[in-house]
């Protein structure tokens, strides 16, 4: 297939290792982090850590869409969806996602409408074949995934399909990379950026991070092919003295990004002033509400929420792994009392989540026969 084939080929995959190698200066310790969810994905499903040398280490981000959801949101979501006459729709991941109590898979099984989609045009076809029901959109993701719910709401009010609202938990990447960047407990050499943002953003909200922080980034694709040439051009700046925002994507990545997602977004949102990201506390501007002249489809305005900060569970290490700080594996209920089947925290319930990558592709038994 175009485009995959072509990025998956082994041999060019261990030239390019060759070539990393090549890069690295002697006694030097380089970390990486992936800033995308997909990104793990990929390093894992394809093993392409075990290409890379000793001393080049890769540190997973905030970037999963769904990990970095809060205990109280998901609660907010449960208590919408128990309201009488509501349909209560999300993705699928988001169902498995623990609150402080239940999940919306839980709520289901004890009698809310809770429904599976593939995207906020099929909860909108919901509320169209429903009009004496309420039908509401619990909306995740980054910059990837809100012009989708925003030309969804643009639709809704075009129509006037008024039993139709939405939960916005949209967050935007750039503050919690600043956060990151402030942060003592971290030491980061550069940035694999994240190439599906990217196609909306474009390169330029990248730019802070070498002009403030002196560290390169390198928006990429998500084929072995990709990742390893985005940090073999990562260490390539290093060891030249670079520090720049370079596009490997350049087959999906336009340098301003999509104006016309950008401009439907800007219509239909607004920053929040703060958003409480799981494990990292709030964060100043860091996601996005719907703008005041789509009031009438904010289901945070039609419905009481409890709105309630909950804290997570003391077992529970996310916070540490969306930081970069410790790796799956260090979590003390990895693999134990956390799995994919029965997960305490978000970053085992996606597919994109860092303990789901490295225990759905061996991590796990590899690193307990290591110790
Ligand atoms: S193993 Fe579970 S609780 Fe620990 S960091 Fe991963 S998802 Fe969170």
């Amino acid at each position: 297939m175009k485009f995959v084939d072509e990025f998956r080929n082994a041999q060019l995959g261990r030239a390019l290792a060759g070539e990393i190698l090549a890069e690295l200066q002697p006694g030097r310790h380089y970390k990486v982090m992936e800033v995308c969810g997909g990104h793990t994905h990929s390093i894992y499903k394809y093993g392409i850590d075990d290409l890379l040398p000793d001393n080049v280490e890769l540190v997973h981000g905030p970037g999963c869409p769904v990990c970095v959801i809060p205990m109280g949101r998901v609660d907010d979501g449960i208590a919408v969806a128990r309201h009488e006459g509501v349909i209560f729709t999300c993705f699928g991941d988001m169902l498995r996602v623990p609150g402080s109590e239940y999940t919306l898979l839980d709520a289901k099984a004890q009698g809310a409408d809770v429904r599976m989609v593939y995207s906020p045009l099929d909860a909108l076809r919901i509320a169209r074949e429903n009009p004496d029901r309420e039908v509401v959109f619990f909306a995740i993701g980054f910059e990837t995934t809100a012009p989708s719910t925003a030309l969804t709401l643009k639709r809704a009010k075009t129509e006037n399909v008024a039993n139709f609202s939405c939960v916005c938990n949209h967050v935007t990447i750039v503050p919690p990379l600043r956060a990151l960047l402030e942060s003592p407990d971290l030491r980061l050499d550069g940035f694999i950026g994240p190439g599906h943002v990217c196609t909306v953003v474009g390169a330029r909200p990248f730019e802070f991070i070498p002009l403030d922080y002196g560290r390169p980034v390198v928006i990429s694709g998500f084929e072995p092919l990709d990742i390893l040439q985005s940090i073999h051009m990562i260490l390539r700046q290093l060891s030249a003295g670079r520090c720049e925002v370079e596009n490997q994507y350049t087959r999906v990545v336009p340098r301003e990004g999509n104006l016309n997602a950008l401009r439907v977004m800007s219509e239909v949102f607004e920053l929040r002033p703060h958003f409480e990201w799981r494990g990292l506390g709030f964060i100043s501007q860091s996601a996005l509400k719907l703008s005041d002249a789509y009031a009438d489809f904010d289901a945070e305005r039609r419905f009481d929420v409890p709105g309630v900060r909950v804290a997570d569970p003391k077992a529970c290490q996310c916070g540490e792994v969306l930081k970069g700080v410790i790796k799956p594996w260090e979590c003390k209920v990895f693999g134990t009392a956390c799995t994919p089947e029965h997960a305490i925290g978000t970053c085992m319930v996606s597919p994109e989540g860092a303990c789901a990558a490295y225990y759905n592709f061996g991590r796990f038994a590899r690193e307990r026969t290591a110790v």
